[in-house]
């Protein structure tokens, strides 16, 4: 059976995060995007981890379940189309790590994903003792990541790590910045441990397939929201059983059960190119070889993204097949922006067009990768014909840089919008 996971989340104890991440907003959401195992976030943060103990509830196969009492009212209000989708969590935290090793300064993300609740209190006793884990559900520590993974090992060698969005310029294991150039300078002796990374939103599987050091280490990828609406960004596959067995088999061999990953297109990701936001420079690496990294407006470095740093570490070429399957999809909001020409995502309007499509077919997920185009045509033609268009890779693509997002499009411009949009009927 085909699982879609996302283990990257944050709730509201981190910063930047909405008032809706609580499980309650996670459960409504994983349903009506179509994710069946999620991510908790945040487990070394007291409060959050107080109602992670409260709310969820062991069931077979190790993952854990929302409250029935706690789901029913949720499930009143959501449409038959997603009503009974199952979800299950399992207890995930995201930890920043700020560290000297080799005379640089590393400032790293890592996901850890625990079996347990119990084996999340015996990790989150040992860190507390080393970092504040109240100021942020994403807690900052002065340790290093080999440590890290040490001190999770130790409480519970079943547990999963992994290296989050490695090649962002800040934070990632392979960043331009304050990261590393393979897995063992980071981890020496514990590599072998780092079984799975993260591409983030600004990479690939084809991209990560050029580098020889991440040869048969489980590629997977997440939304990282900071918000319910954002679950699923990104998501991994899994065949098999809803099951920790599965998904800890899936993450440690990357054999056939971790089947894939849905993905940004990479261009989306906020730094996918190089350059300089308050400067207007966007480059391509060529570009930025060029001017041999410096800006041409300030004259300081440029901020490096993650198609140059890729290129860098780089040492063999794209192989003509990736073996897993690899998904592209843009956010069904967006699209919809798009087609309906407003900036913003979050419309009223545009949410109303999202729930209804969600009412008459199924989850986002169902609607993006697998309902018959010529239904979703018959209900709208312009929303078939943009679905189609995600599903052969034919859009366009804006570079996102410095921070900030790409741009993926349906249609070339804005004159051929207007033309289609005159033809077609939106809703
Ligand atoms: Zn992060
Ligand atoms: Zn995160
Ligand atoms: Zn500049």
């Amino acid at each position: 059976m085909e699982h879609i996971v996302d283990l990257h989340t944050h709730s509201h104890y981190s910063r930047a995060t909405s008032k809706d991440s609580t499980l309650e907003g996670l459960y409504r959401w994983g349903k009506i995007k179509g994710i069946n195992i999620i991510g908790t976030g945040d487990f070394t943060h007291p409060q959050w981890f107080l109602e992670l103990r409260e709310k969820l509830e062991l069931v077979e196969g190790g993952l854990y379940k929302l409250k029935d009492d706690l789901a029913a009212p949720i499930n009143a209000q959501l449409p038959s189309s997603v009503r009974d989708r199952t979800i299950r969590f399992i207890p995930t935290v995201e930890i920043a790590t700020i560290y000297k090793k080799g005379d640089k300064v590393r400032k790293l993300h890592q996901l850890i994903v625990m079996p347990d609740l119990a084996s999340v209190a015996a990790l989150n006793e040992r860190l507390e003792r080393i970092g504040n884990l109240k100021a942020d559900g994403r807690p900052i520590l002065g340790l290093d990541s080999k440590e890290l993974l040490r001190h999770t090992l130790e409480v519970n060698p079943d547990a999963l790590y992994i290296p989050a969005h490695i090649w962002t310029p800040w934070f990632g294991l392979f960043g331009s910045k304050s990261g590393f150039d393979s897995i063992r300078e980071a981890y020496d002796e514990l590599t072998p441990h780092v079984r799975a990374i993260e591409t983030g939103l600004s990479s690939d599987p084809a991209m990560n397939a050029r580098v020889s050091g991440l040869e048969g280490i489980a590629i997977t990828s997440h939304s990282d929201a900071h918000s319910p609406i954002k679950l699923g960004r990104e998501a991994t596959v899994l065949h098999g059983d809803a099951s920790w067995q599965d998904l800890r088999g899936a993450l440690t061999t990357n054999d056939e059960r971790l089947a894939g990953t849905i993905e940004f297109f990479p261009e989306e990701g906020k730094y996918h190119a190089d350059g300089h936001r308050v400067c207007n420079v966007r480059f391509t690496p060529a570009q930025t070889r060029a001017a041999s990294g410096m800006c041409p407006e300030c004259g300081k470095p440029l901020v490096v993204g993650v198609n140059y740093r890729v290129e860098e570490l780089a040492d063999r070429a794209l192989p003509r097949t990736i073996s897993k399957q690899v998904e592209y999809i843009v956010p069904l909001t967006e699209v919809l922006a798009e087609l309906r020409g407003v900036k913003s995502a979050a419309g009223k309007v545009l949410l109303a067009d999202y729930h209804n499509l969600v009412a008459a077919f199924g989850s986002e997920f169902d609607i993006l990768r697998t309902v018959p185009v010529e239904a979703i045509h018959s209900h709208s033609p312009l929303i078939g014909l943009a679905i189609d268009r995600i599903r052969n890779n034919l859009v366009h693509r804006e570079s996102g840089y410095d921070g900030v997002f790409g741009t993926i499009r349906v249609f070339k411009d804005a004159q051929e919008r207007a033309e289609k949009t005159a033809q077609l009927s939106l809703l």
